[in-house]
């Protein structure tokens, strides 16, 4: 009997777009007006003075700048770009300029579950990261509807000892958790560790695979727990 479930976030609450297509051309668009504004808070200091750091020479601001924006271009996965995004994307989601967009039928399935069973997060973005985005989703704040949330500080995505982590932490036995999500090689672990799981395959984001070895779904709608 399942007692909580576990959710990914891209892919199977919200469309993966929304990072490439909003998030980060947001960062890239913000950046020389949000660096200018805040350039005396000392978070903002420290991230200035990592990338110069990096680039191993004295810079100024507007080639910081510029080195920030081409790290975006890049897709460059380093401490200083996700730290000053970081501050970008906590300011516009809680200036109601940025708004997580969840799947309809995601939103109303979980409006439901919320009161049968305990929600949780399991996601590559960090829990802080997570939280922002169910506090400011188009049909509002939601994020008192999840019971706890994890991100790779527990393991990898992938890897299936991270799933019996999550259930030792939560407590419960694994096969009381069902794992949704769009990604067959997070099923495929979570499944391994025993746990049930049911794949998203919405048509936008991840392909309905044939033969897959799990349940698969489309839509939430499709979902009878
Ligand atoms: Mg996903």
């Amino acid at each position: 009997m399942v007692k909580a479930i576990l959710f990914d976030i891209e892919g199977t609450v919200a469309p993966i777009s929304f990072v490439k297509e909003v998030l980060f051309p947001y960062s890239k668009e913000r950046m020389e007006s949000f660096i200018k504004e805040n350039k005396e808070n000392p978070k903002v200091k420290e991230i200035l003075d990592e990338v110069q750091k990096i680039e191993g020479k004295k810079l100024t601001e507007d080639e910081i700048i510029e080195v920030l924006k081409k790290w975006i271009e890049e897709d460059r996965k380093i401490a200083p770009l996700k730290d000053i995004q970081g501050l970008i994307w906590k300011e516009g989601f809680e200036s109601g300029q940025l708004k997580a967009p969840l799947y309809d039928d995601a939103y109303e399935k979980m409006k439901q579950w919320k009161d049968k069973y305990r929600l949780y997060i399991y996601s590559s973005g960090s829990v802080g990261a997570q939280k922002l985005f169910f506090s400011h989703t188009n049909y509002g704040n939601i994020l008192d509807w999840f019971s706890g949330h994890f991100d790779t500080k527990i393991g990898n995505k992938k890897e299936s000892q991270s799933y019996e982590y999550i259930a030792e932490e939560i407590g419960l036995k694994p096969e009381e958790i069902l794992f949704l999500s769009d990604n067959p090689d997070e099923i495929k672990a979570a499944a391994k560790a025993g746990l049930q799981v049911t794949k998203v395959s919405r048509p936008q984001d991840d392909p309905y695979i044939e033969d897959f070895p799990y349940k698969q779904i489309k839509s939430f709608e499709e979902l009878d727990i």
